[in-house]
């Protein structure tokens, strides 16, 4: 049996797991925050900062998530501080739910 030829017509979408509730998506549906070489993290709306990593969906819930347990500091590898923090949450909460 041959096998067919993989639509080439589709193009390569980026997807992203979001390190909370697990999600797989598009990249566009997700925001980057990563961890600069100072240890402080940051939100990386263009997704192009150098330094590692980790997805979150743009559902406040898992903003919040982040934020409250432990799940962040553990796929950053760093310890995020109050003003971070602050700042994360407030991101989350302002956060336009589109789905
Ligand atoms: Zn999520």
């Amino acid at each position: 049996m041959k096998l067919k030829m993989k639509m080439s017509t589709n193009k390569h979408i980026p997807l992203r797991t979001c390190i909370i509730c697990r999600d797989t998506k598009n990249k566009r549906q997700l925001t980057r925050l990563v961890c600069d070489t100072g240890g402080s993290v940051q939100i990386d709306a263009n997704g192009r900062k150098p330094g590692r990593g980790a997805y979150l969906c743009n559902m406040p819930e898992c903003w919040q998530g982040a934020v409250s347990g432990g799940h962040l500091e553990r796929a950053l590898r760093t310890v995020i501080t109050r003003e971070s923090r602050d700042q994360l949450a407030e991101y989350g909460n302002n956060l336009i739910v589109d789905c």
